[in-house]
């Protein structure tokens, strides 16, 4: 196989450019590639080597599987100070971007790992994965919390382990649970509740009706329409704590096309991220 240049991934034709940089022998596809390179800071380096070393092992999990592999990891990059740790606007248009540009044949792996998101972020992303033609699997090695299961209902396949988890897709307004809200008119008389409260509740329930239907219609496909709505009010009804883990016989029991076995070049790619403080699902926001 031939080698690629760390700096621009592209192939290199020939002998390439060989450069001693750090102590270390590098080669590079152009001399205007190794000026770029070790003209970068440490850090920046640092980035262009593990984007390199990532981007080989995406490869070779794509030449196993015959897929396109698309990724939204939430772990800390190594080579940055912040971690990111929720489903955001620019992680949708990471993954639409990508899924638009893969061919309507081709399947497509999505390697998910996050506690949620922004319930608009997610949901752009579960269409993009429901409306793709081909096959589109989402593989979980560890979690896929909220707006993460969220997505990964819109997949035709979920590759998890035994005990990798996915949780309910109840909306959260503020961080409380929009199902808690709803109760609290039911609890206390209307004139001992804030107006604000009283708001919120309104939004809680809306919440809640929008994100049925949405999970809905998901499903309905896969399972048939009965079975969809109602697995769909079990996960958005507020039934359970919003961490509260799924594994992987309790999907399998919900009907969902689970299969377990991530594949060990997953986890090589999960090496050439860092833990970082991101939040634990229990404090994870939908
Ligand atoms: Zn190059």
């Amino acid at each position: 196989m031939s080698e690629r240049c760390i700096y621009c991934g592209m192939e290199i034709e020939g002998e390439g450019i060989a450069k001693e940089i750090d102590g270390d022998k590098i080669k590079f596809c152009s001399r205007h590639c190794a000026v770029m390179f070790e003209g970068l800071e440490k850090k920046g380096r640092m980035k262009v080597v593990i984007m390199a070393e990532r981007n080989a092992i995406i490869e070779d999990i794509e030449k196993e599987r015959g897929t396109k592999v698309i990724t939204l990891i939430h772990r800390r990059e190594p080579w940055e100070e912040k971690d990111e740790n929720y489903i955001s606007i620019e992680d949708t248009e990471h993954v639409l971007m990508n899924i638009r540009q893969t061919s309507r044949d081709k399947n497509v792996d999505l390697i998910l790992h996050t506690s949620g998101g922004l319930v608009l972020a997610s949901e752009m992303i579960a269409m993009a994965v429901k409306n793709h033609p081909a096959k589109v699997t989402v593989i979980i090695p560890f979690y896929a919390m909220s707006g993460g299961t969220l997505i990964a209902l819109a997949a035709d396949e979920i590759i998890m382990e035994k005990d990798s988890v996915l949780g309910p897709v109840d909306p959260q307004l503020k961080d409380m649970p929009a199902g808690a809200l709803i109760s609290l008119l039911e609890r206390k008389p209307i004139e001992s509740i804030s107006d604000e409260n009283i708001m919120l509740s309104e939004e809680a329930r809306k919440g809640i009706v929008r994100v049925q239907k949405f999970v809905e219609w998901l499903l309905e496909d896969k399972m048939g329409k009965m079975k969809a709505k109602k697995l769909a009010e079990f996960l958005t009804g507020g039934y359970m704590t919003h961490d509260t883990s799924i594994v992987f016989e309790v999907a399998k029991g919900f009907g969902l096309n689970v299969k377990h076995g991530v594949p060990k070049k997953v986890y090589d790619l999960f090496r050439t991220f860092e833990f970082g403080a991101c939040p634990r699902p229990q404090y994870a926001k939908y």
